[in-house]
């Protein structure tokens, strides 16, 4: 297929495809599913090889959240039976941390609900950040607590942060649907007062909301522009009590599709296959690790993914290899800007970073090679699978032993 040798030629170069070309990756029919699937995991294995990088999760502090993002159990007046419980005290989160490193894990993410953090939650959780790298020296620490005030991007990087989350989530003109407590360009502020303290910064997407598929080649183009390190994709999880519990509307293929998209868009990036991959793709998974180069080990932070075991078993039968803590997750171009970066002599922004305008010049496809052989997709509605969907129940915050 035309479009998909363009795609490949692109993303070896680390050339950004049109919207028209991004647009029709999604447009692509199922009976040409592995071709995409093979098409992007040519691109993958250009920048990542098989290696397969393990993060885990560690919530902070689940629940009790006064903003209103529709898509989270934590949010407010939420209905869903998740654990809620304020501060872990850093030496349990050090040892809620060390199993997800004993289980493979190179990077630990630290997650807190709430719309950002005082300057005390701050000492928190650099005490925290702390107590980890003590006991796991190697381990990447990404802090994830919302939006950053002045000043605390740089403390979280004194205290040993090694990235900061803040997803975008969703296109800027969709963004007021989803949340109305704060706004899209709260989000990238905040992203970018990361990459500005020299935090490697790792913002993705939700894809099942409801959007069509220009949200989200349009967040993914947003996504590229900022030019994170590592851009997780996330699939909403419906959960029972929240404003979008009936929007079951994503298909194995679908995510498989936008995965690719998010690839070809994206190529030389941690691509991390996140939230909901067990929910949507469920015995689909196994092809998603010739899109994605990173994977969340065990459970989300308030439902349960399957077991540890299975997610290794998972990546040495699909002939994929977890990532030891000695090798660098970016390629040598990547990782060499964010070194820069983190010592302050960085370009910033993204304009000459490689995921950002750097590559060779884009050539537009012409429209009819961009659409040949593709035929659209109506996105096929799929019945509600709530039995896939598992509240936490171990782990952080209980007296139960985490998956890991
Ligand atoms: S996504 Fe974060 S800010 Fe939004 S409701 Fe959930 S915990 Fe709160």
């Amino acid at each position: 297929m035309d479009l998909l040798n363009t795609l490949v030629d692109k993303g070896l170069r680390r050339e950004l495809p049109t919207r028209e070309e991004a647009l029709a990756v999604l447009a692509t029919s199922d009976d040409d599913l592995l071709d995409v699937v093979a098409a992007a995991g040519k691109v993958r294995r250009r920048w990542f090889g098989r290696r397969v990088k393990l993060n885990y999760l560690v919530n902070l502090k689940s629940g009790l959240c006064p903003e209103d993002c529709s898509y989270c159990s934590q949010r407010l007046g939420s209905k869903a039976g998740i654990l809620k419980y304020t501060w872990l005290k850093p030496e349990d989160a050090s040892k809620a941390a060390a199993a997800g490193v004993a289980g493979g894990a190179k990077r630990v993410c630290l997650v807190a609900s709430g719309r950002g953090p005082t300057d005390r939650d701050i000492d928190r959780v650099s005490r925290t950040i702390e107590a980890i790298k003590e006991q796991n020296e190697d381990v990447e620490v990404c802090a994830c607590l919302g939006l950053l005030s002045a000043g605390q991007a740089e403390r979280l990087r004194a205290a040993g942060a090694d990235a900061y989350n803040h997803n975008l989530n969703t296109s800027e003109a969709t963004y007021g649907e989803i949340t109305t407590t704060h706004t899209y360009a709260d989000r990238v502020d905040t992203v970018q007062q990361a990459q500005a303290a020299g935090m490697s910064a790792c913002s993705g997407l939700i894809a099942g909301m409801g959007e069509s598929d220009e949200d989200l080649v349009d967040v993914v183009f947003s996504l590229r522009a900022l030019d994170p390190d590592s851009v997780p994709v996330n699939f909403l999880i419906p959960f029972e009590g929240t404003p979008l519990a009936k929007e079951w509307n994503l298909t194995p293929q679908r995510a498989l599709r936008i995965l690719a998209m998010v690839r070809f868009v994206c190529p030389d990036v941690e691509v991390r296959l996140a939230g909901g991959r067990e929910v949507h793709l469920r015995s689909m998974q196994p092809l998603a690790l010739h899109l994605a180069n990173s994977i969340f080990l065990g459970d989300y932070l308030t439902s349960e993914g399957q077991e540890g075991k299975a997610d290794l078993d998972m990546i040495a039968d699909a002939g994929f290899e977890v990532e030891g803590a000695g090798t660098t997750t970016l390629p040598a171009h990547r990782a060499d800007v964010a070194a820069a970066e983190a010592a302050g002599s960085g370009c910033g922004g993204g304009s000459c970073g490689p995921c950002g305008d750097g590559g060779a010049p884009a050539a537009a496809a012409p429209e009819a090679e961009v659409t040949a052989g593709v035929a659209p997709e109506a996105v096929a509605g799929q019945e509600a699978r709530t039995d896939l969907v598992a509240v936490r129940r171990r782990g952080a915050g209980t007296d139960l032993p985490p998956n890991a």
